[in-house]
């Protein structure tokens, strides 16, 4: 008889967005015919730009002739776009690594949950609390936690991020070996700056740790003072291994490309420099046949001063948004976080709501679809997560009617 994996089972269930979806589906089953405005789905709404489109399209005419053809690439990744990557540290950031180090993958998201899979199931693991929901549940299913006690999960060390300390959490106050962090976060929106991260590189260092740092929002920064990507920190390369992702600044949540940084230079307790990476490696080229070179062409072109050109010209529509939902909401009142090196505005629930009670105001009162803040973690409870992702007519409909609703 075939058996489950037991940590499967130990997952919690009613996963966040198929509940907001429930609720949304039940509520326009009452109130046919009225539209629902969605500020919920950290998604994607605007075109590919028109050079990075071109080049997928011409690599589609490359593939169309037999001449040119090509299958398979490698599993870590087209050779040029690995190199445009260092490039582009290099000159963005001013930061040094191999093209080798850059291992490119179909997002951030089957990056930041198949990682886990190099290290013991012994490891502790900490998490930012709220976080982006992947980090726990793939620790839960590598057999990290002991199960879900009803508000989190057992074994794993949880970072409180709240207004006190600006959503940046201390570095863990007893020893651990994989660190979580995520900045700009999703959802709180916060930033980090360099003296605060070092304390986490010098955590990760001092603890023989690693730290799994997700930068998928990092071009949202546009404020000068906050890290951009781990490798500005001295000793990062020792100890931190980066993922981030073409879906937010290209607008490829539907394309799919990513990468992830694994440095050479890593270090771990029982195996010594070099061995995360040729294990990441091993890891790869067993269970990934490569990013789709579709993908990659326009990951290539998105990286080219054109493409760079235009992903700043998309990436500054959204945080044009979420500069109207932030002032929107403030002129109601509502305490918000976030939305201005962010697309995601953290609004603090008014009159004590809890975050599905606020959902749920939201969604009967003003139409909005928001995402619980709850969702993310027990220190979310009494906030919510308001995307800026959606059509600027669409936001501006969305803000006016929480204004006009918010005190029914
Ligand atoms: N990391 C964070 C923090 C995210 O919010 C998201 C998507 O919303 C991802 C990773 C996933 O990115 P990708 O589309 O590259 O899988």
């Amino acid at each position: 008889m075939a058996l489950v994996n037991e940590n499967f089972l130990s997952l919690a269930s009613g996963y966040l967005f198929p509940e907001i979806a429930r609720r949304t589906k039940a509520w326009q089953e009452r109130n046919l015919g009225e539209k629902v405005l969605r500020l919920g789905i950290g998604n994607t709404t605007e075109a590919i730009t028109p050079h990075i489109a071109k080049a997928m399209h011409d690599k589609i005419d490359l593939l169309s002739d037999r001449t040119t053809y090509t299958g398979y690439g490698d599993e870590q990744g087209d050779t040029a776009l690995r190199k445009a990557l260092r490039d582009f540290y290099h000159k963005q950031y001013g930061v040094e690594l191999e093209d080798t180090d850059f291992f490119i993958s179909d997002g951030a998201k089957s990056d930041a949950a198949n990682i886990q899979e190099l290290f013991s199931s012994s490891m502790i693991v900490a998490v930012q609390d709220p976080a982006y929901p992947v980090y726990v549940d793939s620790n839960v299913v590598g057999g990290r936690s002991t199960g879900f006690n009803g508000t989190n999960y057992d074994g794993f060390v949880y970072l409180e991020s709240n207004s006190e300390n600006g959503f940046i959490p201390d570095v863990p106050a007893q020893k651990v070996d994989l660190i979580y962090l995520c900045f700009p976060n999703n959802p709180t929106g916060a930033v980090i700056n360099h003296a605060q991260l070092k304390k986490f590189v010098d955590y990760a260092l001092e603890n023989k740790a690693i730290i799994i740092y997700d930068a998928a929002y990092t071009d949202y920064i546009r404020e000068p003072g906050y890290v951009r990507t781990i490798y500005e920190i001295e000793g990062a390369k020792r100890c931190a291994i980066e993922i981030n992702s073409f879906s937010k600044n290209a607008g490829f949540t539907g394309v799919r490309l990513g990468w992830a940084i694994v440095p050479e230079s890593l270090e771990s307790e029982n195996g010594g420099p070099g061995t995360i990476h040729r294990l990441w490696n091993r890891r790869q080229c067993t269970f990934f046949n490569g990013a789709s070179n579709i993908a990659q062409a326009g990951g290539l072109a998105a990286l080219s001063e054109k493409g760079r050109e235009e992903c700043k010209g998309l990436v500054d529509y959204y945080l044009g948004n979420a500069d109207i939902i932030k002032k929107g909401l403030e002129s109601v009142g509502l305490t918000c976080y976030g939305g201005v090196n962010s697309p995601y505005i953290w609004a603090r629930c008014p009159c004590g709501l809890s975050s599905w009670d606020f959902f749920d105001f939201l969604l009967e009162h003003a139409h909005v679809v928001v995402t619980p803040g709850s969702g993310f973690g027990p220190a979310g409870e009494g906030y919510v997560r308001v995307s800026s992702y959606g059509h600027r007519e669409d936001i501006i409909k969305a803000v006016e009617a929480i204004k006009e609703h918010i005190n029914d």
